[in-house]
């Protein structure tokens, strides 16, 4: 099969692999026909985590099963199935109690939890990027669509991972009906956090980037959009909010955090937020941050560490939530607000392309250039 392979930093290649296969009774094998670019591949891409050369990207997958192991009940071939990134068994101590982003099975390494396809330190499970899928514990893993799973492919797609860590934001963070929430970060992330925001009635979203192509996707959605290159964000979330600040707050950036200049400031949004939200407010926080950043700016950053506002933080009686997304949580719901056609979260995909096109796609996309927000690959077609 063709997939999508590391090569090193800033270089993918579409290669032929084997082929992907039913390895155990529980599995599922998916014919992938959407798989996303993520931000937090970029990560990888660039070299800043371990993964190794020679594996394959991809956790946000779509795709018909076209196998199944003689174990599976519930899933049979000819479905058309959503994967969640989170790679999970159903059975461990915190799969039992909802926490798939932090399975203890599907994780080899005793001193971390969760696993992911195609994932630095994430397990060993291939990713997506690529014409076949192998998905573990298929009954459990595997969330079936319905007839409309062609024509709404772009949305349904995003429930693997990016409408629902959006969503999973504002949980993190408390957004109920009317609250003011304000958004760091306006990649696809952050805009799914706009989404479920208004989705959840609130009454203000604010959202604050700097990359004019994705501020336009955030007003497309009623969001107020912050360019944080011209205005200072905590003063104008401030003005718009009577000065108390606002109830909520999601940081949707991580650790690559950078001032309109490029130098990264792994602190900067968060403390931006400690600002930004009132006394007893809440923060939700989904970008990714990581344990050891070899590549980080200081001696701190290196290490993983923060320079977290705390101080403030704790004066004004915040709560903060964070951490990778339970898709399982969330995703039935999504999807059925998909298919009620109350959610489109399509809105923001910038480019449908083959797998051919992932080398020129992974380029775009890590220099941010303008127009590409978010890029579907579709390494094989769907049949409806
Ligand atoms: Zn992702
Ligand atoms: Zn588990």
């Amino acid at each position: 099969m063709k997939a999508v392979v590391y090569d090193g930093p800033r270089q993918v290649s579409v290669k032929d692999v084997p082929d992907a296969k039913i390895e155990r009774p529980t599995d599922v094998l998916v014919r992938i026909t959407a798989t996303n670019i993520c931000g937090s591949d970029l990560h990888m891409y660039e070299g800043r985590t371990d993964f190794e050369t020679g594996r394959t990207f991809g956790h946000e997958n779509l795709g018909e099963v076209i196998e199944v192991g003689d174990g599976v009940d519930k899933v049979k071939v000819g479905e058309r199935v959503v994967l969640p990134f989170n790679v999970s068994c159903g059975f461990c101590k915190n799969c039992e109690r909802g926490f798939t982003n932090y399975c203890l099975t599907t994780q080899p390494d005793p001193h971390f939890a969760g696993a992911a396809y195609g994932f630095a330190d994430m397990g060993p499970w291939q990713g997506g990027q690529a014409e076949l899928l192998r998905v573990p514990y298929g009954d459990h893993n595997c969330l079936r669509l319905g007839e409309d799973s062609v024509d709404k492919e772009n949305d349904y797609v995003m429930i693997a991972d990016i409408f629902p860590t959006g969503y999973h934001a504002t949980e993190l963070a408390g957004v109920v009906p009317g609250d003011s929430v304000v958004i760091y970060g306006s990649g696809p992330v952050g805009l799914m956090a706009a989404l479920s925001a208004t989705i959840k009635g609130a009454s203000k979203v604010m959202v604050v980037d700097r990359h004019p192509d994705r501020l336009r996707l955030a007003e497309q959605i009623g969001a107020i959009a912050i360019d944080d290159s011209k205005v200072d964000p905590v003063q104008f979330v401030l003005e718009e909010t009577m000065g108390l600040g606002a109830d909520r707050g999601c940081e949707c950036v991580g650790y690559q955090a950078h001032d309109p200049e490029g130098t990264e400031h792994p602190n900067m949004t968060l403390n931006n937020l400690v600002k930004s939200v009132r006394f007893t407010g809440g923060i939700g926080s989904v970008g990714v941050y990581v344990p050891q950043d070899p590549g980080g700016a200081d001696k701190l950053a290196k290490q993983g560490e923060i320079a977290f506002d705390y101080g403030l933080h704790w004066f004004k009686g915040q709560t903060l939530g964070s951490g990778q997304c339970p898709v399982k949580k969330y995703n039935r719901r999504l999807r059925d607000l998909v298919a009620a056609g109350k959610a489109t979260p399509s809105w923001i995909v910038s480019h449908n392309l083959p797998l051919e096109e992932a080398p020129e796609a992974y380029l775009n996309f890590d220099e941010r250039n303008d127009g590409w927000t978010k890029v579907v690959l579709n390494p094989t077609r769907a049949t409806a």
